[in-house]
């Protein structure tokens, strides 16, 4: 019978998104019979980050600084402006390096179920910023799920008030290397709704 503290200690860590119990059970015990490799070194690293990492103030992102790093890059491009959900989504555009205008985490998508409404996600922050840099286009690239689409046109609506502001949403459709047959019934009609003229 394990004792309280290691119970605690895998309480914890199965509160970890992805984890159940038996993981969390697996990784405590790992942890605890590497304590000199793996759990000084990562309640060390926890410390750091608990003490340094903060949310940038302007567009959600987190970083040790606060504007972050890329709301003072000056070469990158303020009046575009991609709104995610999440700050994960902002890294996954990071890490493939096109974007170079700035960044808004919206803080999720709006969902009855999660108790998610308009007050909990930075939109009214967005349309500040919209004013303030002057932005000329605001691109959603938010989840195709049925919330994700509910807040793109929520969003979308309140963005019409400003004059000179385009509004775009990334293109839904045939993933790269996708065939046909494979295709559930809602992105083939999408796709087929957004099709391009090519000639
Ligand atoms: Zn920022």
């Amino acid at each position: 019978m394990a004792s309280s503290e290691i119970d605690k200690l895998i309480n914890e860590v199965s509160k970890l998104p992805g984890l159940g119990r038996r993981s969390a059970q697996r990784i405590t015990l790992y942890l605890l019979k590497n304590k000199e490799r793996s759990l000084m070194p990562l309640v060390h690293t926890l410390n750091e980050a608990n003490e340094k990492i903060i949310n940038c103030k302007v567009c959600g992102n987190i970083d040790m600084i606060d504007p972050c790093s890329l709301c003072q890059n000056t070469k990158r491009d303020e009046k575009t402006i991609l709104v995610v959900e999440d700050v994960a989504d902002l890294w996954t555009f990071e890490r493939i390096g096109f974007f170079r205008g700035m960044y808004h985490v919206l803080g999720g998508s709006l969902s009855a179920m999660n108790g998610i409404g308009t007050d909990q996600l930075t939109i009214k922050k967005l349309m500040q910023r919209i004013e303030k840099q002057q932005v000329t286009e605001v691109i959603l690239a938010l989840s195709t799920t049925m919330e994700g689409q509910t807040t793109s046109h929520v969003v979308a609506d309140k963005l019409e008030q400003f004059d000179n502001l385009t509004v775009t949403r990334l293109a839904q459709g045939i993933p790269i290397g996708g065939e046909v047959h494979f295709l559930d019934e809602n992105t083939l009609s999408t796709a087929f709704q957004s099709r391009k003229k090519i000639v």
